[in-house]
């Protein structure tokens, strides 16, 4: 439970963090609250010789508002998150997800840069951002780049991030008023990763629903978007026969392993009815 030795780096720019990262190659990490991370040095799964400490770095933290973004700081923590008027005001889903990452004590420390970064498909804020349709600003050897987050994560802990970038904010569209959404998570325990959870947001006309958008944390290597089991949606007034259409559709694109949360038929089928019960729970928050 001791990792091995490193050398640490505490810059106090973006552009020095960068610069650090790129001369450090693949023996450099950045760390951000430290909780994936340094239970993955002590275990020796990461043995990185160089530490980049982004705490220093004032122009990381923060929420705001620009234009129809709300932009959220890389290293603005899930209990900054959860304490942001803004966010609960224009993108309640956030708060509701930060709540159910492990405990306060992790989420004091944990960043939401650090969760989406971090590429692990246990981690619960990256289906969301695919569910929003969130954008990560990058900062790299070639300067300041944005990814979908649609298009970032490649496989389990392998992301569209390179040697020398820093993920500087995550910011997201605000979705229309009168919206709703739900995250429904089944774990083991308070402060257990997801057996199988999942992510919706949805608008409602006339009683029919008029868009949505659907992300499944932990049923594959990979956050998922299920974008056909939101097409199936649209049109409806969820209706049970519609919602076992969806549900289906989203099973069928998981690709969970067998672990100690349960055998993958099982999880992927606890997707199904997190994904019914989060159509449920929007429905009920849209106006
Ligand atoms: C007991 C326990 C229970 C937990 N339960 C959950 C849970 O239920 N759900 C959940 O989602 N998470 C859970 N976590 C993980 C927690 O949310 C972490 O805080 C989070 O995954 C990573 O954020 P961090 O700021 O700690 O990042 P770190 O651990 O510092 O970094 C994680 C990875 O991201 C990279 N990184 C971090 N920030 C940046 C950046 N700005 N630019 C580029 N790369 C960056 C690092 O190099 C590292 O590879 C749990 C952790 C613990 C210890």
């Amino acid at each position: 439970m001791i990792p091995s030795a490193f050398s640490y780096h505490r810059p106090s720019s973006v552009q020095e963090a960068s610069r650090l990262l790129a001369q450090f190659g693949d023996d450099g990490r950045a760390i951000a609250g430290g909780h994936s991370l340094i239970p993955m040095m002590k275990l020796r799964l990461a043995e990185p010789g160089h530490l980049v400490d982004l705490a220093g770095i004032a122009d990381l933290k923060g929420i705001r508002a620009d234009g129809g973004d709300i932009v959220i700081g890389a290293m603005t923590t899930q209990h900054d998150v959860i304490g942001s008027d803004l966010l609960g005001a224009k993108i309640p889903l956030l708060r509701e997800t930060s709540l159910q990452i492990a405990d306060p004590q992790v989420r004091y420390m944990g960043t939401l840069g650090g969760n989406v970064a971090n590429g692990d498909p246990g981690n619960d804020m990256p289906a969301v951002m695919l569910c929003l349709g969130a954008t990560y600003q990058v900062t790299g050897k070639a300067g300041e780049r944005r990814i979908a987050a649609r298009e970032f994560y490649q496989g389990a802990y392998f992301t569209a991030l390179e040697a020398g970038d820093v993920l500087t904010a995550v910011r997201i569209a605000v979705p229309p008023a009168g919206h709703g959404a739900a995250y429904e998570k089944l774990k083991r325990k308070i402060g257990d990763y997801a057996t199988a959870a999942a992510a919706v947001i949805l608008t409602m006309s006339g009683g029919k629903v008029a868009s949505c958008s659907i992300g499944l944390t932990n049923v594959a290597e990979t956050p998922l978007w299920a974008e056909e089991a939101a097409k199936i949606l649209v049109g409806s007034t969820l209706d049970a026969a519609t919602v076992k259409r969806a549900v289906a559709a989203a099973e069928a694109i998981t690709a969970p392993a067998s672990d100690a949360r349960g055998p993958a038929h099982y999880r992927t089928k606890m997707a199904g009815v997190m994904l019914s019960r989060a159509l449920a729970g929007a429905k009920a928050n849209a106006r």
